[in-house]
């Protein structure tokens, strides 16, 4: 297992992010804020769905407005989940007009290059962090390759242009982007915002960039790192060039706090960025979070897709199960369940289960084994195999998991 980088624990609310703590999950909504019902109702499922941290926008008046009213209630409803605040140009003003906002915020997100424009970009980032210093909320400083703050970048050029061996154009933008991060946390720091109130991201939509901006950011500095691509795209695309990012650098230990930027196909739940995140860590060994289905692609040897349903029935229903059996069964999520589609793997990789089931292929007897801790326990049979192997994972949760409830 790889070593974490050691990193300045910095607390949200009842989560905190690096100094050794597991890697948080956190998403974003994509409601309009101002609408305290159906922002309400998308926090609750992004909660529900694991997100330990989520991000709303505040961009105006009726946004922040409202922030007070959902955090009230999120909590009558019984979801303590820290809502991260969103600013990008106004957020001085609002939060200046709209204190009830700043405190029912967990952190405040800083984007240095949309803080404000020539002039005003100084003084509204100091009052931004003032703010956080009063109502003790920590920050990210969060830049973004598509936000870049031209000064910085603007400066670097400049200074690159006077070397006896320029750098490229690209290394130079690399470069822009930490930076910026760097002197707008040391900026911070400047007017009192303690280091453990930091928490730094540099989004590039490139997955090398990404790899490369990361690495140097994470020799430079030990701020608490918060990863994402930034714009990541849509459906496989989106999950695999994110995972193909952070997985290079989770694998360092870098990153104390992850998020998966999809873009989520017309009416779709939001939550799958919060599964992406929780299937990386968790496919890495780095977290546990819903117990694993192990299941085959299925080939010839099976003709008909009733093992590809049984794998996504018996996922879907532990994944529904979770943030009960979280409360009453400790370690479940740990546990491993194999659902295969025929003799060849089928048996194998069921005893290295938890628990496991070969389902019969083309031409096979109709019969699906059974193996529990690597021991054939029951064959079945007939037209209710996936009712009937439901109920033996639940009973094998009760009866291995149980004890170990919290009291
Ligand atoms: S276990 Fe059987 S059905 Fe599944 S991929 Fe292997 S050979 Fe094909």
């Amino acid at each position: 297992m790889m070593n974490r980088k050691q990193t300045v624990g910095v607390r949200v609310g009842s989560v905190q992010i690096g100094g050794g703590a597991p890697i948080v999950v956190q998403s974003m909504t994509n409601t309009d804020t101002a609408d305290v019902a159906g922002t309400v109702r998308q926090v609750i499922d992004l909660a529900r769905a694991g997100s330990e941290l989520v991000r709303i926008t505040v961009n105006n008046e009726e946004a922040a407005e409202a922030v007070p009213r959902i955090r009230e209630e999120l909590d009558r409803q019984g979801c303590n989940v820290p809502l991260v605040g969103d600013f990008h140009f106004n957020g001085h003003k609002l939060l200046d007009k709209y204190p009830a906002c700043a405190e029912a915020l967990g952190k405040f997100r800083i984007n240095p290059g949309n803080v404000g424009r020539g002039s005003k970009r100084d003084p509204q980032f100091a009052q931004m962090i003032e703010f956080a210093c009063r109502y003790d909320k920590p920050v990210r400083i969060g830049v973004n390759w598509g936000s870049l703050d031209q000064s910085v970048l603007a400066r670097l050029l400049d200074e690159n242009a006077r070397l006896a061996e320029p750098r490229s154009l690209p290394e130079v933008m690399r470069e822009a982007v930490i930076t910026s991060a760097l002197e707008s946390a040391e900026k911070a720091q400047g007017l009192g915002l303690p280091k453990d109130r930091i928490v730094l991201s540099c989004k590039m939509s490139g997955v090398q960039e990404l790899i490369s901006v990361y690495e140097a950011l994470s020799s430079r500095c030990d701020y608490a790192l918060h990863l994402g691509l930034t714009e990541a795209g849509m459906g496989s695309k989106g999950i695999v060039a994110s995972t193909a990012a952070l997985s290079v650098l989770l694998q360092q230990g870098i990153g104390d706090t992850i998020r998966i930027s999809l873009t989520p196909e017309p009416g779709a739940d939001r939550s799958l960025e919060v599964i992406v995140a929780q299937e990386i860590l968790q496919t890495m060994g780095l977290r546990s979070f819903t117990p694993m289905v192990i299941s085959c692609p299925g080939c010839g040897r099976t003709t008909s897709d009733y093992f590809q349903k049984l794998a996504q029935q018996i996922q879907t229903h532990l994944r529904h199960k979770m943030p009960e059996w979280r409360r009453r069964y400790r370690g479940v999520e740990d546990m491993h369940v194999a659902v295969m589609g025929c003799v060849v793997n089928g048996p194998g990789e069921s005893k290295n289960a938890n628990i496991g089931i070969s389902l019969p292929g083309t031409g096979e007897q109709p019969v699906a084994p059974v193996f529990e801790d690597g021991v054939k326990t029951v064959t079945l049979k007939g037209d209710r195999i996936a009712e009937e192997f439901q109920e033996l994972v639940e009973r094998y949760i009760e009866t291995h998991y149980g004890s170990r409830a919290e009291a």
